[in-house]
């Protein structure tokens, strides 16, 4: 049905690529393309005669337009996913629009470069003006809504767990269970364990970045923010247990606080043990966190991309973490004329994950999400010209996918609601 060009080759893409392979009456040819060659040919090799999906691979540096160009010309993929970096969001897209092909990412722009004066002066006007701080936001992409109307073209936005599935969850509900949301708390809970004292299950730059900044939340219309972690949780989850929660911001909230009329507040808790926040806080307090070069003995290193190098891959997780992941949101909200809940979650395992595609839960919610969401625009599920978050698609083939290929969900109505 469709040639895909997949660009990054880390963990996430390990799961998509593993899942296109298995999806291949869509997925008839795949193009992966990265920085490292060597890792698109080690996951070709490994693949090739186990699917009927025709693999090429190629090097490319998707911070440079007119290389993707020339790659995106030469191999005229019907559709590019982004699973490199939230970095390289805004090159992507330029390429796509450059060269007319639709795109879809799992995470919204951000910069490398958090000292570069142009986007700072932006970045300080916006924490003005909306309110919250996070260095990620979405004004950058939906800038672009209007370039991807009139080029025809579909851009689907965060299409990994949360975001992704999270907003999917969040479409059903106003579909089909509620005629108004009041609340919404996004519950994203680990229980897994690899044996590390401190490791992150995505890219540690990113994940380090989002978990230490302010945390916020949507309330009545605006946004609160509160100091990181300063409001904990704790909650019983279903085939994982008692876990600690923390409020954090997240992405998805600000999609939503558009996209779902009358939503009154919207939450995201996610779940961390003690050893990970006491190592993140020693982390922050002695400057490795920081994104600021400094010079070091003649070489200009950043921190946070040191300590990167020192800490474990995400993607060699996988033969290690035990335990179960259980992602979900819980709605409050009315239907015909009286009060209601529901709870919409997953639950996956990591050692089942390992077993099927070589990755750990994390890697596998997130990639199996990228593999449905390009499938929705390939197979013309999901088209329509402009830049869309998941929550503005119908979600019935989405969450249809999300059962068939690895991610089954459950409605729970009577849930223990987050005080
Ligand atoms: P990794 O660091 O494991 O992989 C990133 C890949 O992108 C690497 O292969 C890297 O190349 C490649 N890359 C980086 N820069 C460039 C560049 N300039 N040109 C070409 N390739 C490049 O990250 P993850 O797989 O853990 O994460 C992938 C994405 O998934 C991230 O955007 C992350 O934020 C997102 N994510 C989303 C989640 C969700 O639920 N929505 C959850 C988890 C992650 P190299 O191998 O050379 O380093």
């Amino acid at each position: 049905m469709g040639r895909a060009l997949i660009i990054g080759c880390g963990g996430v893409a390990g799961v998509v690529i593993h899942k296109c392979c298995q999806n291949s009456d869509v997925f008839e040819e795949i193009m992966i393309a990265s920085r490292t060659k060597s890792k698109c040919d080690a996951i070709k090799e490994k693949l090739d005669g186990t699917t009927a999906t025709k693999i090429r691979t190629a090097k490319v540096d998707a911070d440079n337009v007119d290389e993707l160009c020339a790659l995106i010309d030469e191999y005229k993929p019907d559709i590019v996913m982004n699973i490199a970096l939230p970095y390289q969001d805004l090159t992507i897209m330029d390429a796509c629009l450059k060269c007319g092909v639709n795109y879809m990412d799992t995470a919204n722009y951000e910069p490398e470069d958090t000292d570069d004066p142009e986007w700072r002066a932006i970045y300080e006007k916006r924490c003005k003006d909306e309110g919250f701080t996070a260095y990620f936001d979405y004004s950058w992409q939906w800038a672009y809504k209007k370039k991807f109307e009139d080029a025809g073209l579909t851009a689907l936005l965060g299409s990994g767990f949360d975001p992704g599935v999270t907003q999917a969850y969040c479409a059903y509900a106003q579909k089909h269970l509620f005629d108004e949301i009041d609340t919404i708390d996004i519950l994203d809970c680990n229980g897994g364990d690899h044996g590390y004292p401190f490791a992150t299950n995505f890219n540690p730059e990113i994940n380090l970045r989002e978990v230490s900044a302010p945390g916020s939340y949507w309330e009545n219309g605006h946004w609160v923010e509160i100091p990181a972690m300063s409001i904990k949780r704790e909650y019983d989850f279903d085939q994982v247990g008692h876990k600690d929660m923390y409020l954090l911001h997240h992405e998805e909230i600000e999609s939503l606080a558009k996209n779902i009329p009358g939503v009154q507040r919207i939450r995201f808790f996610m779940t961390f043990g003690q050893s990970y926040l006491t190592h993140m806080k020693c982390l922050e307090n002695v400057g490795m966190l920081s994104t600021t070069p400094i010079e070091f003995e003649g070489h200009q290193i950043v921190p946070i991309q040191f300590l990167k190098a020192l800490l474990p891959d995400p993607a060699t997780l996988g033969p290690r973490t035990k335990g179960k992941t259980n992602i979900g949101c819980i709605f409050t909200g009315k239907k015909d004329g009286k009060e209601k809940t529901a709870y919409i979650y997953n639950v996956c395992d990591h050692e089942e994950c390992y077993r099927e595609v070589g990755s750990q839960a994390i890697s596998y919610t997130t990639g199996v999400p990228a593999m449905i969401g390009a499938a929705m625009l390939l197979t013309g599920k999901w088209n329509k010209p402009g830049v869309y978050t998941v929550e503005e698609f119908d979600p019935d083939p989405y969450m249809e996918a999300l059962n068939k290929w690895g991610l089954p969900w459950q409605i729970n109505d009577k849930p223990v609601l987050v005080d």
